[in-house]
């Protein structure tokens, strides 16, 4: 029997997910997960619903992937689609160096464009210069509509402010878009929708006609319909149709892990050496149980 295969999921909005993902997840082998902050569906209407947010992803979220064995990191930046409410905008830019420093924040993001207006042009810009100015990885957002166009001007406005495409990732791509993401030396992520958009067997077949340098895989999960195994499930699918182990392990583990990795944050001793799960433990006097035994690995018995 070969060894579980490592998987990271770049793109997972853990937040609005159960802890029978987190379980699902471990069990099929993703060993550690980024999670972008967004927009959660609801507006928000105040900066202290951010300022909460970006704090739980720094703070509970990741207390709460380690009770399952997963390893947390997260983006951190002023989603797209709430930099056109431009009063609050201005107020959650404040915020964002508060967070930027953090022990798990390995990129700014995920920003970009929505509906390419001047509002969200004016914020992607903005947090370009502050990835630009402490050195940061950026993961962008591409738009659904209008996609081509709006992925093509995301690269654009990428290399007018100077960013270093080689460490600024474009998410949401598909066959339309990965050529142009790739010959200009960005990095080109795929998220993997469940039946609709971009599905697991269009990704093999990215992958068979791109190969595996600078392409990366994710679940992009969040509240809406979506998969938290969309990497896992796409990654045997890939070595079942004769895809290379490396290649495999490239698109669904070692890319991820070389760029995020790269503000050195994120490192594989993490997961290599884990600490073993303890849910005895407590965040804040919360638990992740209610009134289960707590699985405690024999490395933190005391
Ligand atoms: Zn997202």
């Amino acid at each position: 029997m070969e060894d579980k295969m490592m998987i990271i999921d770049p793109h997972v909005h853990m937040t609005s997910r159960t802890t029978d993902d987190y379980e699902a997840m471990a069990a099929a082998g993703v060993v550690a997960i980024i999670e972008p902050s967004f927009w959660l569906g609801q507006p928000r209407t105040q900066v202290g619903s951010f300022q909460d947010y970006y704090s739980s992803l720094v703070g509970w979220e990741p207390f709460r992937a380690s009770q399952f064995g997963i390893q947390h990191y997260c983006t951190i930046g002023l989603n797209s689609k709430e930099a056109n409410n431009e009063a609050l905008a201005e107020q959650v830019i404040e915020l964002l160096p508060l967070y930027v420093h953090k022990q798990n924040v390995v990129a700014i993001g995920e920003i970009g464009y929505d509906d390419q207006t001047p509002a969200e042009d004016k914020y992607f810009r903005m947090q370009l210069e502050m990835a630009k100015e402490l050195d940061m990885v950026v993961q962008v957002h591409t738009p659904h509509r209008d996609k081509k166009a709006g992925t093509l001007k995301s690269m654009e406005v990428c290399l007018e402010h100077g960013l270093d495409p080689s460490k600024v990732v474009i998410d949401h791509n598909n066959e339309e878009t990965v050529k142009d993401v790739l010959d200009r030396g960005f990095i080109a992520a795929f998220t993997i929708y469940p039946k609709t958009k971009m599905g697991n067997e269009r990704m093999v077949a990215v992958v068979e006609k791109y190969g595996s340098n600078n392409i990366i895989v994710d679940s992009s999960a969040d509240w809406g319909v979506s998969d938290p195994l969309a990497v896992p499930k796409t990654a045997n699918l890939m070595l079942k149709r004769g895809i290379a182990k490396e290649d495999v392990v490239k698109t669904c583990y070692q890319n991820a892990l070389d760029i995020f990795g790269s503000n050195g944050k994120m490192k594989e001793e993490h997961w290599l050496k884990p600490k073993g799960v303890n849910q005895a433990q407590l965040f804040n006097d919360n638990s992740v149980l209610r009134g289960q035994e707590p699985r405690i690995d024999s490395d933190q018995i005391t």
